[in-house]
């Protein structure tokens, strides 16, 4: 115990000021906190740190003076136990206020009251030097009274039942702890009122702590005797409780002399307790929760910490320790399933199938874990949901983006305010069995704090040597994590921690074309969006054309995230107009026949009666879907949202489309450029990289030199491009940030038909990073790129010629569609961007001039 040690105190303390209890050196008590001084003194004081240990306290015992204004400090006794505080819960209902839980070092005294607001400060002189102690009671008196009180100390622990562990404790701490130590210790223990421990607080001399304490020990154990004497009768199995009560009564909080039984809620903790017996759970997590439900059963019910404790234990015995399920593994049907529940991705759907059929072969989950990375809404989750139901596993998805606290991974420890469990076992729990699929999504996306790195704590979760013993801070037992198989999803590599993508395996999962997005929709989307808004097929019809529409006009993205979400918009409306009609066709159940018919012919001779916006139709009979076309779609989805900008934008010199690779797939870019006088100033706004700006200076630099070969001139008519002229470079959509070097023909040929007054062709996109001499180096992300391209409708694309090879990669029918350009210099790119060529032949009055 810490009062043992020697300790030094400081020479200020804060004050704390308990009315319900009195704290003595070496003892711990439980102290509730709901005056403003102390509220301020937790808050200011205990919360603000990182750890408690740090904080000394002056505990000073008070009774409160109900006469006395709150805003004085009352008067204070003079003597206090310098006390450190080993937990704080807090709530906040009925109203603000804290736990304590505070352990006594030793006395001390004021010397003076500092400040008293917002919380008492004092002066203090340190009183107990225990180092000084055994001096005084080694002979004489001293001596006599320490062997006595150690007399009837023994005598008192012997009564109490040795096999109850508390018991045998306190019968081994009498001998190892100093004499000097155990007068506070006992008569914290004992039970005694309050005005008998502020006496034994004002008992500085040792000599007559002894002598003060040594009555109340007596009085104890006659009160002990008593109690056995008139239980004697009872039956053999009430040994046990008249044991455990009275050590029970004995940390009992004195001033509740009356014991109240407590019978009632002993139910539940006995029902908990035989759960804790039954499970399954490791031998080390079986004793922590022995030892805590024992705990439990000491702790008056209105304690914080007797909630806290149980929830700790219901999470125990409610944890799957040894709770699996069997594997169910048939490759064939993997196949199959996962084909059935996505169109495309085939080479993530091979992956995944191999990753599988190693599984089954060698029957153990060691080995990288997948990392399905691509931008949203491509079917990362739906895959590793796939996996799951293949494997006849739960599924559990943790998400992580935004995650910056490694307790989010790993717990927080139950002596903090407000401690939980972190997510991977919370997904246990929720998960119920030990071996799920845990799905963590957006790995990319893990922040770092002070708090620690949550990236380090998954790494450890995710290491097959260190995960069978996994602890979490709130559990603080080992938890084994080798069966659960993880799957990690990410939009870019680029974020993830360089350790946990080492672990990883990574799968590349690109942005759908226009046609899959189509068949994924006819496929997928539609039949399980129809089945969420309880309609059939028979009421709505959505052809392909609408999806093509929905897909141009309503959205741009690599996934199909946004087209679900549109589907959904769209099945919400008919499931309101279905319903509507059902209704009044409800009301028209007693019209005849022949009007119903004629009814509906109206509707199939009047075209815009298809459109669900028309209110004519909302009396079909429910055989007679609702048809989505133009109208409809402009009715529930407004009007289209990406329509002409291309073509309107590219109305002036001086813009050009460049593509760029985003962690959200690929997108087109445009980059505008105008001039202006000035004194040869670049400015490029936009939300730019470093090497993004390197990139115009080069492209800037390589017109300049080029002027004359192109005939570009500045306002004047110079080739001097940036005499007395400024330019300002500026790349619109100023909320992405955007870098890397593929923009550079994309500056070149910008700036080419600014200065040259000639207008980029208004279907062509670019992408390649440049050189000083005007060469074209290859770039990253083609594939990504180029469909960006095809989905906005635009015809040519320029790549590097060293990119030639990842065309390869492009699905055949956006090849189709497209003309490649492949350009090893920037005189090629420039051919290519503008109708007619952009060499020197084709300018007619240059030719001349130089004739
Ligand atoms: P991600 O995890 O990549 O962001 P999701 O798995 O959440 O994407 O996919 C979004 C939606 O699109 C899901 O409803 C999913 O089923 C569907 N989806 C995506 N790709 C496909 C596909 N190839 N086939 C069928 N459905 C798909």
């Amino acid at each position: 115990m810490s009062s043992v040690s020697p300790i030094q105190i400081p020479s200020r303390l804060p004050l704390l000021l308990t009315h319900e209890g009195v704290l003595l050196p070496g003892s711990t008590m439980r102290t509730s906190v709901d005056t403003a001084r102390n509220l301020q003194l937790v808050r200011g004081r205990l919360l603000k740190g990182t750890s408690l240990q740090s904080t000394i306290l002056g505990v000073i015992p008070n009774t409160p003076d109900p006469a006395s204004d709150a805003q004085d400090l009352p008067p204070l006794h003079r003597i206090g136990t310098a006390a450190l505080a080993v937990q704080v819960v807090g709530s906040n209902w009925p109203k603000p206020h804290y736990t304590l839980l505070i352990t006594g070092l030793c006395r001390f005294q004021i010397v003076q009251v500092l400040k008293e607001k917002p919380y008492p400060v004092a002066e203090v002189e340190q009183l107990d030097r225990l180092e000084e102690f055994p001096n005084t009671c080694k002979t004489g008196e001293g001596l006599e009274l320490s062997e006595q009180f150690y007399k009837y100390a023994v005598q008192l622990v012997e009564m109490l039942d040795m096999s109850v562990p508390a018991v045998a404790k306190l019968r081994r701490l009498l001998d190892s702890l100093p004499r000097e130590a155990l007068p506070d210790i006992l008569t914290s223990i004992i039970r005694t009122s309050n005005k008998e421990k502020l006496q034994i607080l004002d008992a500085v001399s040792l000599e007559e702590r002894f002598k003060m304490t040594i009555p109340l020990l007596v009085r104890q154990i006659e009160g002990l005797k008593l109690l056995q004497k008139t239980r004697k009768h009872k039956q053999d199995d009430d040994k046990r409780v008249i044991a455990i009560r009275p050590i029970r009564r004995l940390t009992h909080i004195p001033g509740t002399l009356e014991d109240e039984d407590e019978d009632e809620d002993n139910d539940d903790i006995v029902m908990l307790e035989k759960k804790i017996r039954t499970s399954s759970m490791p031998e080390q997590a079986h004793k922590v929760c022995v030892k805590e439900i024992k705990r439990l059963k000491k702790m008056p019910q209105s304690m914080p910490e007797y909630a806290l404790t149980r929830n700790y234990l219901e999470l125990m015995v409610e944890l799957p320790w040894n709770k699996s399920t069997t594997d169910r593994l048939d490759i064939r049907a993997a196949r199959i399933l996962l084909d059935n529940d996505h169109y495309a991705m085939e080479k993530l759907k091979k992956r995944v199938l191999e990753y599988l059929a190693v599984r089954q072969l060698k029957n153990n989950l060691k080995g990288p874990i997948l990392c399905f990375v691509g931008p949203p809404g491509v079917g990362k989750t739906s895959v590793g949901r796939s996996v799951a139901k293949t494997l006849g596993r739960e599924f559990h998805r943790i998400a992580l983006g935004g995650v910056c606290d490694q307790s989010d991974i790993r717990g927080h420890r139950r002596t903090y305010v407000g401690s939980m469990p972190g997510r991977i076992i919370n997904g246990l729990k929720t998960a119920g069995v030990n071996n799920p699929v845990f799905l963590l999504d957006e790995v990319d996306k893990l922040g770092k704090s002070l708090q620690g790195d949550p990236a380090a704590a998954l790494l450890e979760v995710l290491d097959p040597e260190q995960n069978h013993n996994f602890t979490d801070h709130y559990l603080n037992v080992a938890f084994d994590l080798s069966q659960v198989l993880f799957i990690a999803t990410a939009n870019t590599t680029a974020t993830i921690p360089p350790a946990l993508l080492d672990r990883m395996e990574i799968i590349q999962v690109p942005g759908y074309t226009q046609e899959e997005k189509i068949e994924i929709a006819h496929r997928h989307l539609i039949p399980k969006q129809l089945e969420q808004h309880g309609l059939t097929p028979q009421q709505v019809q959505i052809p392909q054309v609408a999806t093509l529409d929905i897909i141009t006009r309503y959205t741009r993205e690599a996934g199909v995230r946004s087209l679900d979400r549109k589907l959904g918009a769209i099945c919400r409306a008919v499931a309101v107009k279905v319903a509507e009609g059902q209704h009044k066709e409800a009301k028209l159940d007693h019209s005849d026949v022949t009007e119903g018919e004629g009814c509906r012919e109206h509707v199939l001779e009047d075209p815009k009666a298809e459109s669900i916006g028309d209110a004519t139709d909302l009396a079909l009979p429910p055989e007679m879907p609702i048809l989505i076309d133009f109208h409809a779609l402009k009715d529930i989805l407004g009007p289209p949202m990406y329509e002409m900008e291309v073509s309107e934008r590219l109305s002036q010199p001086g813009v050009a489309i460049g593509l760029a690779w985003t962690p959200l797939g690929g997108e087109i870019m445009f980059v505008e450029a105008s001039r202006m006088d000035g004194e040869g100033q670049l400015t490029l706004t936009g939300q730019l990289g470093d090497v993004m700006k390197e990139s115009a200076h080069l492209a800037i630099s390589w017109l300049r030199s080029n002027a004359k070969k192109y005939h570009l001139t500045n306002a004047s008519g110079s080739f001097d491009l940036l005499d007395n002229t400024d330019i300002h470079l500026h790349f619109p959509a100023g909320a992405v940030t955007k870098d890397g070097p593929s923009a550079g023909v994309t500056i070149v040929t910008c700036l080419a038909s600014l200065f040259s007054g000639r207008l980029v062709r208004s279907d062509v996109a670019m992408t390649g990073e440049i050189t000083l001499r005007g060469l074209v180096l290859p770039v990253g992300g083609i594939k990504d790129k180029v469909l960006a391209a095809h989905r906005a409708g635009l015809k040519t694309v320029i790549v590097p010629q060293r990119n030639e090879k990842d065309l390869e990669e492009i699905p055949g029918n956006v090849r189709q569609d497209l003309r490649f350009v492949t350009a090893s210099c920037l005189d090629e790119v420039l051919n290519a961007a503008f109708d007619g060529g952009f060499t020197v032949k084709t300018r007619p009055g240059l030719l001349n001039s130089k004739l």
